[in-house]
């Protein structure tokens, strides 16, 4: 088979958590920087058909695409790095695989065969890696697949890989191995076992790495790298160091200086040029050497884990470089606030988000939280959930309708300023049925939103079930809060602003899922800026 487009596969072993998404997306980030199409796509070991269903204390934030998919967090990583948007396509899952296959033979599509692993459900994972190749939008394809090397349920994926290493052809495919290599204080040394062990354990699938990635607290010395190179099958200058950095956004450089590029690229027979990689480098010279910081309270109920609101702290991240602040986000437990210790937990921010989110816990907390920033003026932004206690809010303390609430949390309140979207009433299944992906949006002119996008036509990413509920909308724009974004066809309501107020808003929409490094998101680069604002004039 003669294939144009090249694929990469990025294997774990010893450890999870070892930047398998960073590695591929840096990579990608220096191979676009030389020219080439590039994407990225995740496999994902897990029977759910996608992590839409999954809650953040198993799998982090689910990131949703501009079509929609409800993806693995490490998709928002590949959009961050690379600026270019992924798809459906780019997440694919055992659960996935499974579905497709069950259903065609349900249809029939196999009649008279019994169905196997191999060669029917490795067939479906070879075909999803190849879509994206042959949609022949990118020169380049890397595949990371989840999980580490030996896990029962990652082998049909090893599989896929030895076959296809085959099918494509010597330079038309690699396999980068990413590995610890950690280092023993007792000892005084870093020890390579693990990474032999987990090359063998590769070998025993028949997949043989062809430059291995290792992680590191350390620097790798030659030796060590000789010794690597010996017993892992691999050349020297295939042993490339992954050392410990303060930023992930500072992975591409180390890479760079790795040569992990220039490797990658001979062993595929591609050409190799100096990337250019300036708007990065700029971002991360203004990330680095902020000249001044604030204070940005983040209210959620999963603020004890990192991964939950991932996209929501590279947007800060972002927008902060673009400000050129420091942006320090204060996590604050949303169960634990109430009306009587706001001033205390809230006082000394500069700004506030109020996260999305799912369910009743925390959401009292979330309400207290607006109260507070909207009386003292304080910026704030509401996202999704976030911006739905915000009406609620408004509703209950402005309007004085005291029984304001969203049906998803008391389905028979009186007020339901938030309610159930029209087209959801008749859904029961509860995977990929949210309102999902990219929806136009129209702004009212001259509305702060229109300010800040500089344009009356936006489209965001949604991922939600309720909505505003217009037949309250006369009222609450009477009381003073407008609503200055509509989607175009239904009318639904996508922003919310406070007039009386310096900075408030609320979107139903996702905003930080679109924001990259080479466009911070136009909101938080604003939010971030009315928060610098506020502590100077506090
Ligand atoms: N639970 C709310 C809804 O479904 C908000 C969802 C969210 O914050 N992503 O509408």
């Amino acid at each position: 088979m003669t294939s144009k487009t090249k694929y990469i596969f990025v294997t774990g072993g010893v450890t999870s958590s070892l930047g398998k998404g960073i590695i591929a997306a840096s990579l990608a980030k220096l191979l676009q920087a030389q020219g080439y199409r590039v994407t990225i796509q995740k496999l994902d070991p897990y029977i759910n058909v996608d992590p839409g269903t999954l809650n953040p204390y198993e799998h982090g934030e689910c990131y949703v695409t501009e079509d929609g998919a409800e993806t693995d967090l490490d998709l928002g990583h590949y959009e961050r790095f690379l600026n270019v948007p992924t798809s459906q396509a780019n997440n694919v899952t055992t659960g996935r695989i499974y579905q497709s296959v069950i259903q065609k033979e349900r249809q029939g599509k196999f009649l008279g065969k019994t169905v196997q692993v191999v060669p029917h459900i490795t067939n479906e994972i070879k075909r999803r890696v190849q879509i994206l190749g042959k949609s022949g939008d990118y020169d380049i394809v890397i595949t990371e697949i989840g999980g580490t090397v030996g896990d029962i349920e990652s082998l049909p994926y090893i599989e896929a890989v030895r076959q296809l290493r085959w099918d494509l052809g010597e330079d038309n495919g690699l396999v980068i191995h990413l590995t610890l290599v950690p280092y023993l204080s007792a000892a005084g040394e870093l020890k390579t076992k693990p990474t032999q062990h987990s090359v063998k354990t590769l070998m025993e699938s028949g997949v043989q790495a062809d430059i291995l990635v290792c992680r590191t607290e350390h620097k790798l010395p030659k030796d060590l790298r000789r010794k690597l190179a010996l017993f892992c099958n691999v050349t020297v200058d295939s042993v490339i160091q992954s050392i410990d950095a303060s930023t992930i956004y500072d992975v591409p450089n180390l890479m760079l200086k790795e040569g992990l590029d220039k490797i990658v690229l001979k062993k595929l027979a591609l050409e190799s040029s100096e990337p250019n990689i300036d708007i990065w480098n700029k971002f991360v010279h203004r990330h680095k050497n902020p000249k001044s910081e604030v204070r940005i309270g983040l209210i959620g109920k999963y603020v004890e884990l990192q991964d939950s609101y991932k996209s929501i702290l590279e947007a800060f991240i972002h927008a902060g470089a673009e400000n050129e602040v420091k942006v320090n986000v204060e996590s604050v437990h949303s169960e634990y606030l109430n009306d009587e210790n706001a001033e205390l937990m809230l006082g000394h921010l500069d700004a506030v988000l109020v996260a999305p989110g799912f369910g009743e816990r925390g959401i009292e907390g979330k309400i207290s939280a607006v109260k507070y920033v909207r009386e003292q003026k304080i910026p704030f932004l509401g996202i999704c959930l976030g911006m739905q206690m915000a009406v609620i809010e408004f509703a209950r303390n402005v309007l004085d309708l005291k029984q304001a609430n969203s049906t998803e949390m008391e389905p028979e309140t009186a007020h339901p300023v938030i309610n159930l979207m029209e087209e959801q009433k008749t859904i029961k299944d509860k995977g990929g049925t949210m309102r999902l992906g990219a929806w136009a949006c129209q702004l009212v002119p001259d509305s702060k939103a229109a300010k800040i996008y500089q344009t009356d036509a936006i489209k965001e990413r949604h991922r939600h079930r309720y909505e505003f509920n217009s037949d309250y909308k006369a009222q609450i724009e009477a009381g003073g809060m407008k609503a200055t974004g509509f989607n175009p066809k239904t009318n639904l309501v996508e922003i919310v602003e406070v007039e009386d107020h310096p900075w408030f808003m609320g979107v139903q929409y996702h905003p930080e899922y679109k924001s990259t490094v080479a466009n911070p998101h136009p909101l938080f680069v604003a939010f971030v800026k009315a928060a610098f604002k506020h502590k100077k004039t506090k």
